[in-house]
């Protein structure tokens, strides 16, 4: 028997489309499908007699069908491929796959195209929708995005304490006294620093002394608000920058974390340890010229808590005062 080529050559073409490693779907118009293939069959569980000729919506109920009808709508009325990756959408249909990468069964990632099928009268009346797994990129990616998010969590992160490190909470510093000079906003300072912590070490040994600078942190993360930038300075030295807070607004939050160290108790095994801290507090101001001077104006109030017998705040001012009267304030 033989056949004219034209036949023959679809037949082939045909084979070629139901093996490809790719969902491909022909529709016409109305959205009734017109090629379904074996990957589509394969993932679907849906059998091509089953769906030919049927609305692609109604047989496949869980698609995107608002979004996929507008995309195919727009893609016949410009007569122009169009494409969704799986990073705008993870995927079309819900489809599982196993995956090596992750060794179990998980969502298939997808990229799609929907081509507009010109006919031989020119017309439009026909759209080519493929679908190709791409959940091995898709999980390699995701997975560097994380272990990228992860590194950049460890470089600005104090391990002790889990506050910003030196380095971080510097630049947030600099960044943040950028940002009073440019726009002349209110901004505080705070730097404190534990009394006498060398006693606590030489008295209850180290891990003790790491267990007093961790409680004082958790409490810091308590009496801060979330806009505030916490971290550790030093070995037992901290800074907080409070954007937006006047030295005076800034005086309830000092006082506040004060307090709340002079109450608590930090419980070990042979005696509960109690600790009271020093601090200092400076607002910025139009003459510095750095960040680091507006630092250096904090430590030097921090000190003179230090010399007037510690246990309290000092407001930096140019010739140095004591916080005004707080009590009262908790
Ligand atoms: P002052 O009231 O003047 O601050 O007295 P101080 O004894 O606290 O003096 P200073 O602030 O200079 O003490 C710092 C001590 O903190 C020295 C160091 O042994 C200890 N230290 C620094 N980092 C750590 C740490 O990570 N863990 C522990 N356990 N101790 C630390
Ligand atoms: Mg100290
Ligand atoms: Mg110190």
């Amino acid at each position: 028997m033989t056949y004219p080529d034209s036949l023959s050559e679809f037949h082939l073409a045909a084979q070629v489309i139901d093996n490809i490693d790719a969902g491909v779907v022909m529709l016409d118009s109305k959205h009734r499908v017109m090629i379904w293939n074996t990957f589509m069959q394969a993932y679907s569980g849906i059998s091509v007699e089953q769906i030919m000729g049927q609305n692609l919506f109604e047989a496949v109920p869980d698609l995107p069908e608002e979004w996929l009808r507008n995309k195919i709508q727009s893609t016949f009325k410009l007569g122009t491929r169009s494409f969704s990756s799986w990073e705008d959408r993870p995927f079309i249909f819900n489809f599982t796959n196993f995956s090596p990468v992750s060794g179990g069964m998980t969502s298939m990632f997808q990229n799609m195209t929907l081509t507009p099928l010109k006919a031989l009268d020119g017309e439009y009346r026909h759209i080519c929708l493929t679908v190709t797994d791409v959940s091995d990129i898709a999980k390699s990616k995701i997975h560097l995005r994380e272990s990228n998010a992860q590194l950049t969590h460890l470089s600005i992160t104090d391990r002790l304490t889990q506050l910003y490190n030196r380095g971080h909470w510097e630049s947030c510093l600099s960044a943040e006294f950028d940002q009073c000079r440019h726009y002349q906003t209110v901004s505080s300072l705070v730097m404190f620093d534990i009394d006498h912590f060398k006693k606590v070490n030489d008295t209850f040994g180290h891990i003790a002394g790491d267990a007093v600078i961790k409680s004082i942190s958790s409490l810091l993360k308590k009496a801060k608000r979330q806009s505030d930038i916490a971290g550790r300075y030093g070995g037992e030295e901290f800074g907080v920058i409070l954007p937006g807070t006047s030295s005076e607004l800034a005086q309830y939050f000092t006082e506040r974390l004060r307090k709340r160290v002079e109450e608590s108790l930090v419980k070990m095994d042979i005696r509960d340890i109690r600790v009271t801290i020093s601090l200092g507090l400076c607002e910025w101001a139009s003459w510095m010229t750095s960040y680091e001077q507006w630092l250096e104006c904090a430590d030097s109030a921090l000190y003179q808590s230090k010399r007037a017998g510690r246990n309290q705040c000092t407001l930096y001012q140019s010739t140095v005062e004591h916080c005004s009267d707080m009590s009262g304030v908790s």
